[in-house]
């Protein structure tokens, strides 16, 4: 069975508000094995509406239509696909009680307007709204099955999850689409299909799609199965070849985030960290704080933006900053292995560069070195060539200094 989505309002069209709904039940319907081929927006206009339905019913099994189930004229949709279904409204006695109720309890009148929301198709299963008026329904009729929901999201998700996904169920094959996310950092997308491309090209249980964002590289593994644990074995076996290939750069699942998983990795080894931020500018400082509990963990940072803070706080020496210069290995390696001891932490991170859009000290924007001084470890500076704006710059260096953090601490 595969659906289409047809959400009815003009301000969708008119860019007034985000589809939101379609976005919801495509998730939801992806989860129990129904594939959405289309999602459609038309406005509130009765031939339009009928165009999208005689569109609909040709290319899906199911029809789902959220918006236009209230009271006002342009709420149409009822009203439509009863006629394009030659179907008749009934008053559904159940909504109707509950609406009047409503006018009751809050001394609004009740018009006729408002009783027009206890209309359903006739024999259709209602859907009941619990955080609204205008009752849902479902309907089958010629091979095709037909659902109401409403527009406002705060009304459709619970109905859906609460009524509709259960009426839903025995449309379904059985298999459910079972999803894990892995999370990558440090290589690129085009690096990382190309390294498993052939493993994307063969896979079509669970299938393996990637994904690009903000320096970060997902993939997402897909598997559909009637059995729950046959899918995690299918997406597990999966996985273990992609890490074989690129587990270097794997750092997480699903919603992990790599100041967190470093955070978490902190805690664990019972170790502290502190910061000395140039380019960065307290960045580092501030998303580690972001997370609660974070003082067990980060003991504090110095914004060391000139070169005399770097020499009279942070001890660089004045040679260093007038032959290497700030943005240099050596540099970065003074300021961490410093912070770490002036902050009396078990690691110093610290992170110096250029952020550009103007070259500094003769060095391009996007030169950044990130030291990385532990406890009874050899210090490390990475050097880094990245690319972006001036806070893409900013941003990509703090989540290269948690990721080499992350990996570190993993090590040990
Ligand atoms: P109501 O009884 O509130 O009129 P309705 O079922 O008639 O509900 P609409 O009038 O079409 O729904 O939309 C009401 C509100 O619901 C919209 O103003 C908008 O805020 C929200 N809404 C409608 N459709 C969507 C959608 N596809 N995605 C997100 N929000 C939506």
């Amino acid at each position: 069975m595969n659906a289409e989505i047809i959400a009815v309002g003009t301000e969708l069209l008119l860019g007034q508000i985000a589809n939101t709904n379609a976005k919801f039940l495509s998730e939801k319907l992806a989860a129990i094995g129904i594939d959405v081929y289309y999602h459609t927006v038309v406005g509130d206009n009765n031939n339009r509406l009928r165009q999208a339905i005689e569109i609909a019913q040709k290319r899906a099994d199911i029809l789902i239509f959220t918006g236009g189930l209230g009271p006002t004229k342009d709420d149409l949709t009822k009203e439509t696909i009863a006629s394009s279904l030659q179907e008749e409204l009934v008053y559904d006695e159940v909504a109707l009680a509950s609406i009047a109720d409503y006018y009751k309890r809050t001394g609004r009148e009740f018009t006729e307007n408002n009783k027009k929301q206890a209309l359903v198709l006739k024999g259709s299963t209602v859907f009941a709204n619990d955080h609204g008026m205008a009752p849902g329904m479902g309907l089958c009729k010629d091979n095709k099955v037909y659902i109401l929901l409403p527009g406002p999201p705060k009304e459709m998700n619970p109905m859906y999850t609460s009524y509709v996904e259960t009426w839903l169920l025995p449309f379904t094959s059985g298999e459910n689409l079972y999803s894990r996310t892995l999370r990558f950092f440090g290589i690129g997308e085009s690096q990382l299909e190309a390294t498993i491309q052939d493993l994307i090209d063969e896979q079509s249980n669970p299938t393996i799609a990637p994904l690009a964002s903000e320096g970060e590289v997902t993939l997402r593994l897909t598997a559909k199965h009637h059995d729950a644990k046959e899918a995690e074995t299918l997406i597990n076996d999966i996985e273990k070849l992609i890490l074989q290939r690129v587990g270097q750069f794997f750092y997480g699942y699903n919603q992990d985030l790599l100041h967190k998983k470093a955070i978490t990795l902190l805690k664990q080894k019972g170790l502290t960290v502190a910061c000395a931020e140039s380019l960065t500018g307290g960045l580092f400082g501030e998303r580690i704080t972001e997370v609660a509990g974070a003082s067990s963990v980060f003991t504090g940072g110095i914004i060391c933006y000139s070169n005399d803070v770097k020499q009279r706080i942070l001890h660089v020496p004045e040679e260093i900053l007038q032959t290497d210069g700030a943005v240099s290995e050596a540099c970065a390696r003074h300021l961490a292995e410093n912070v770490k001891k002036i902050m009396q932490a078990n690691i110093g991170i610290s992170f110096t560069g250029v952020a550009g859009p103007e070259a500094s000290e003769g060095k391009e924007p996007g030169t950044v070195f990130i030291g990385l001084a532990m406890d009874e470890q050899p210090t490390i500076v990475i050097p880094l060539t990245l690319s972006g704006s001036r806070q893409q710059i900013r941003e990509r260096t703090v989540k290269y200094g948690f990721y080499h953090l992350y990996k570190k601490l993993e090590e040990i």
